[in-house]
């Protein structure tokens, strides 16, 4: 039988030990490479834009544009703006968050890293945000054979020691009931590699009901294609516009038609580990970083960690400054969380 792909030296080449024996300086180098590949490693001002030679002043890491005299570094005008730490202490979080395939807690990172909880919790946010879809990535429609699903959060109610004061709990109101729409798109044997799910978009909402994901999946999903989903009734809607292949799980995984949805049951598994086993309690307001999180993990799950680190590495760098999490311990915060399409 031929090997797993995770099992062969292909998918491992990115080695943790030459991070913690990389010096400063080339780490520094290697942010240089990554934050201005377009220009081979010469900075380019992030105030005017000009790319020439700027001062470099060594004492401080930092460049002095020659044209605007404005002052940066390495990291100004991205997610790691205004960094505390070594350079290297960055690169090894990214690598130990590359290979925590069920995610990673805050708690865990601050023990690898040795820095307060604080400092991990916004570094591993940081993050999380840089893998949240671009706008280009965002208006790209799912087509060809899509599955969507829903797994449920923060709608568990804990039983009362007493059986008589325990409630029906499906009926009990529960304000923090949040569902998180995995939709996916599977692999085209004519021009994907990998067999599976390629591409996936996530959203969180109220409710698995039409009204709530009606709009998203129109907006997500081209017109036409074949869409499958379990018998849930909120996706009865979708008749109209797409192929409906529906499955029902009470009596199967996969129907006698082909219809499943084990792809976005995939999703929801991967979800359901990072909940349980790694980063418990996850908050509405960053629920849908976390939601994105597995999606790209699902995504890239072919492909090597070396490759991962480098892709999650200049996703930070080309992440702009936040608000929500640059200061988020002097009283940034993000106010709202963020619902639907
Ligand atoms: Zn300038």
């Amino acid at each position: 039988m031929a090997q797993h792909f995770l099992l062969s030296t292909q998918a491992r080449d990115l080695s943790l030990m030459k991070l913690f024996n990389m010096s400063e300086t080339e780490a520094f180098e290697y942010f240089k490479a990554i934050r201005w590949s377009d220009t081979e490693g010469v900075p380019v001002c992030p105030s005017c834009g000009t790319c020439h030679e700027p001062y470099f002043i060594s004492s401080r890491k930092q460049f002095r544009c020659k044209h605007c005299e404005h002052t940066f570094s390495v990291t100004s005008g991205t997610i790691f703006a205004s960094h505390k730490k070594p350079l290297k202490v960055y690169l090894i979080a990214i690598a130990l968050f590359t290979n925590a395939v069920k995610s990673l807690s805050a708690l865990q990172l601050s023990r690898d890293l040795d820095v307060q909880y604080k400092t991990a919790w916004v570094l591993s946010q940081k993050i999380r945000e840089s893998l949240m879809p671009t706008k280009e990535e965002e208006g790209v429609k799912l087509e060809g054979v899509c599955e969507i699903d829903g797994v449920y959060v923060g709608n568990y109610i804990r039983p009362a020691n007493n059986i008589d004061d325990r409630i029906d709990r499906r009926k009990a109101h529960k304000p923090k009931k949040r569902v998180v729409i995995s939709i996916r798109q599977r692999a085209d044997s004519e021009f994907d590699e990998v067999v599976g799910a390629v591409k996936t978009k996530t959203f969180i909402v109220k409710s698995e009901e039409s009204k709530d994901i009606q709009e998203l999946v129109y907006k997500n999903v081209k017109q036409g294609a074949e869409l499958h989903s379990d018998e849930h009734q909120g996706y009865d809607i979708f008749h109209a516009h797409y192929d409906m292949k529906r499955v029902n799980h009470s009596k199967e995984y996969k129907s006698s038609e082909g219809a499943c949805n084990n792809q976005s049951e995939s999703y929801n598994s991967r979800f359901r580990r990072m909940e349980y086993g790694q980063c418990h309690h996850i908050s509405n307001l960053y629920l849908s970083n976390y939601a994105r999180e597995i999606a790209y993990r699902e995504d890239t799950r072919r492909m090597s960690n070396g490759a991962i680190f480098r892709d999650i590495f200049t996703r930070c760098m080309n992440t702009p400054v936040s608000n929500e999490f640059c200061g988020y311990w002097q009283g940034n915060h993000r106010v709202a969380e963020r619902l639907g399409a």
